[in-house]
């Protein structure tokens, strides 16, 4: 949907004041409170600043029980056990920025800088299609070689390009500076999945202190990439916070905000929500002391309150994060994972090197033993990008998800994904796991999804490959 509208002033998408108002006022009210709102997020309509708020504050054991068992349930209601894979690309580690928490920043000498070739970035995702991704997200810091922005829609174009065995990657999400309208124009008609940006902190003082140099410094010209991208047609926009920066109850706050505006003026909010925690980074102290330390049992609450908040925005989750806490919030929201990433660019044919990868890894596990893993605990791995290439985006995968009605289509197209995986990369352990998974899942489905999901199922045993409805 393109829509052109004045632009917002930054000021009115990020309300400080309201925050800080709402957090004073909902202090200490927990108890029964609680319980209505858990009430209401089950009716999966989503949930007010001063709702989250409320929960934000909530510290009583059982209360925390009873909201991580509502984000299960509303987690399973709406995604069922879908759990979609992807792995990053990074291609560029220059940067003209110098935030102080990444190992790419300008000011940094303790890394080496390079930009992949366009033979390096289809070397690289050669080694990724042959582990069996189809899902990318291209990351790179913020400047580029020089040939500018067009050394972005190259690698895109390279990306697309590669096939290899019987895969190919087919869909390409992208993790870049913030551009301006014509620009966005051009990067949706490269064929991009989704525009992925965080604010890193909504707190524009702590903002400014944590981004000393660069374009970066400019919080205005950030918050408001959204609203240029959605101008510029792109309908499924990521956001994200650095949590670790400021204190975890504003940021989520904050982030409803954005979310709200978002609606409000396009009809659609984000496609996704990141919630990156602080790793130490090469060079970059400040990542290995965060200013407001995220503990796990909040970051669990984190997950959880954005799943009953925004219930039809995917949630990701990276490889930033342990295996065992990745596990944990899986069942209470998160939609999406990367699998056996590397953060330096090369990374996949050069092996992971420390001295040039933006952070450090929390899961170092590789795709299969993910893949594994997931299905063993009972999920539905997925590699499944048919929605974004039926045009099912923005709005109209809101329309198609509210219902329930998705479900028909990301179960069958689910399981056929996860079914091309077995049969070409998977180890011999993981097929076998895999393919009990599969036997289960069918087994309790309804009727409708599951013919669909036998006839799709038929297709890709027989050798066909990239089916979906
Ligand atoms: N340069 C672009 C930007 O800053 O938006 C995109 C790429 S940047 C490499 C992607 C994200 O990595 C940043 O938005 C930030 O949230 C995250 N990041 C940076 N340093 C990190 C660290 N030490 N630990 C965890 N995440 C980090
Ligand atoms: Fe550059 Fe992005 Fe790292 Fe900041 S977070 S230094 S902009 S790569």
């Amino acid at each position: 949907m393109t829509q052109h509208t004045a632009a917002t002033p930054a000021i009115d998408i990020i309300r400080e004041t309201q925050i800080e108002q709402v957090l004073q006022s909902t202090r200490g009210r927990d108890g029964a409170l609680v319980r209505e709102i858990l009430a209401k997020a089950r009716e999966l309509k989503g949930l007010s600043m001063e709702d989250v708020a409320v929960l934000a504050g909530a510290s009583d054991p059982q209360l925390l029980g009873e909201l991580f068992a509502t984000a299960r349930q509303v987690k399973q209601d709406i995604y069922g056990m879908r759990i979609v894979l992807f792995a990053p690309l990074y291609v560029s580690n220059l940067c003209g920025n110098n935030c102080l928490y990444c190992a790419f920043r300008s000011g940094s000498k303790a890394i080496k800088r390079r930009a992949l070739s366009q033979d390096e970035i289809a070397r690289e995702t050669r080694i990724l299609v042959d582990q069996g991704h189809k899902r990318v997200l291209l990351v790179a810091g913020e400047s580029y070689p020089n040939e500018g922005f067009d050394y972005i829609l190259k690698a895109i174009k390279t990306v697309y390009s590669v096939r290899s065995g019987r895969g190919e990657i087919r869909r390409i999400n992208v993790n870049i500076a913030p551009l301006e309208v014509d620009q966005f124009r051009r990067l949706k008609d490269s064929g991009i999945g989704t525009f992925q940006l965080f604010q890193e902190t909504y707190h524009r003082e702590t903002y400014a202190r944590v981004h000393t140099s660069g374009r970066k410094r400019d919080y205005d010209w950030r918050v408001t990439a959204m609203d240029r991208a959605m101008e510029a047609g792109i309908d499924d926009v990521g956001i994200g916070v650095l949590f670790g920066l400021f204190d975890w109850r504003f940021e989520i706050l904050a982030l409803l905000q954005h979310i709200q505006h978002l609606e409000a003026k396009f009809g659609v909010g984000p496609h996704t929500i990141s919630v990156p925690r602080l790793e130490p980074a090469t060079g970059a102290d400040l990542a290995s002391h965060p200013p407001h330390p995220v503990s796990d049992i909040d970051f669990r609450k984190i997950v959880a309150i954005l799943r009953l908040a925004v219930p039809y925005t995917g949630i990701i989750m990276s490889t930033r994060e342990t295996p065992n806490l990745r596990r944990e919030t899986f069942a209470l929201g998160v939609s999406q994972i990367s699998a056996g990433s590397r953060t330096n660019p090369g990374g996949y044919a050069e092996d992971e090197d420390i001295d040039s990868s933006q952070f450090c890894l929390g899961d170092h596990r590789p795709l299969d033993e993910v893949i594994r893993d997931v299905a063993e605990l009972g999920y539905i791995p997925s590699f499944c990008t048919a929605c974004y290439r039926l045009g099912r985006t923005g709005q109209d995968f809101m329309d198609l998800a509210k219902p329930g009605e998705i479900k028909h289509h990301c179960d069958p197209n689910g399981l056929s994904t996860f079914l091309e995986y077995l049969l070409d990369y998977a180890s011999p352990a993981t097929r076998e796991a895999g393919e009990r998974r599969i036997a289960a899942v069918l087994a309790e489905m309804d009727d409708r999804p599951r013919r669909t999901a036998d006839k799709l199922i038929e297709q890709v045993r027989a050798g066909q490959r990239d089916v979906f409805v």
